[in-house]
């Protein structure tokens, strides 16, 4: 088949391009987010998870001329993390840029450890809830403290429809209220402004992506993900985006219009964490990731100065 712009052979069917075709399209829709937001002169830490979406993001905001650092989360998960630590150091070494390694089993505990305590009643709660808050915690905590101006992460649009189909399940409208590619920082309460470069491209057009630049990506599926329902959720998608292509576009779009025009959201009372010093709300002296840790039983980060 030849592409829709071209003579070249199409090596994306879906939208009947040929490589450079592909690759305008997809700097096109990364280029739709950084306009939403002034990166230029800025100093920006991308979360990678040695995963093509994390991989990708890093590639493209170089592309279009960024400023980038890497930060890689070792979540201590036996043999996941250790070959997802490599693929993110390789992609540091082909992209030439600083990669950063915190480790949570130096930081507080590690997800497996964390996991033990759920499985056996210690602790409430899913491991993948545990391990996303700690996963913003420590990114925002690290960029905060090294003067980055923004966090850039991996997040896609299958991750967007996720949370929006969950938060709708749960009825909770003040979360789905977060929905969009860009939060505004708060530096008052110690904040880094957020960035989703990928916000409208999706995991298949992620993984050609990374496939086409030849990053280095480690395809593993962490060994919890069976209980994620953000992934559960994912997989359904899919099939309906085969049989109704634009499904996963056309929903998103649809219900950030509804949000923005029924859902008023009151912006909530921030101030500092009693234990750690970062946000937390008013009613909540000690913020979620402190409370989770002191319920993890582990010692309890110094209070900041
Ligand atoms: Fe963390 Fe769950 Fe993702 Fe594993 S599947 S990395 S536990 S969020
Ligand atoms: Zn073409
Ligand atoms: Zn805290």
């Amino acid at each position: 088949m030849q592409c829709a712009h071209c003579q070249q052979k199409v090596i994306y069917a879906k939208n009947r391009l040929c490589k450079e075709h592909f690759l305008n399209f997809y700097h096109k829709k990364v280029d739709h987010v950084l306009r939403q937001v002034a990166l230029e002169g800025k100093k920006i830490l991308v979360g990678v998870s040695g995963g093509k979406d994390s991989a990708s993001t890093a590639h493209a905001l170089l592309n279009a001329g960024c400023s980038i650092e890497l930060l890689y989360l070792d979540l201590g998960i036996t043999h996941y993390s250790d070959e997802s630590r490599e693929a993110a150091s390789h992609l540091a070494e082909i992209l030439g840029v600083p990669l950063h390694i915190l480790n949570f089993k130096k930081e507080h505990f590690t997800i497996t450890e964390a996991n033990k305590l759920i499985q056996c009643g210690k602790i409430e709660g899913a491991i993948c809830g545990t391990c996303g808050l700690s996963k913003r915690f420590f990114l925002n905590k690290f960029a905060f403290e090294n003067g980055f101006d923004y966090i850039a992460t991996g997040h896609c649009l299958d991750d967007e429809l996720a949370f929006i189909m969950i938060n709708l399940k749960n009825q909770d409208l003040l979360q789905l209220a977060r929905v969009g590619p860009t939060v505004r920082g708060d530096l008052v309460n110690k904040l880094v402004g957020k960035v989703k470069p990928l916000y409208y491209l999706t995991e298949k057009e992620n993984r050609l992506y990374a496939v086409l630049n030849r990053l280095p990506i480690h395809a593993g599926e962490c060994s919890y993900a069976t209980n994620n329902t953000q992934i559960a959720m994912k997989e359904m998608f899919n099939i309906f985006e085969e049989k109704f292509p634009h499904f996963k576009h056309n929903i998103t779009r649809s219900i950030r219009k509804l949000i923005a025009e029924s859902v008023k959201v009151e912006k909530a009372v921030l101030t500092s964490c009693s234990v750690c010093g970062y946000a937390t709300t008013k009613e909540r002296s000690e913020c979620l990731f402190c409370c989770t840790k002191r319920r993890i039983g582990m010692t309890l980060l110094e209070p900041k100065p």
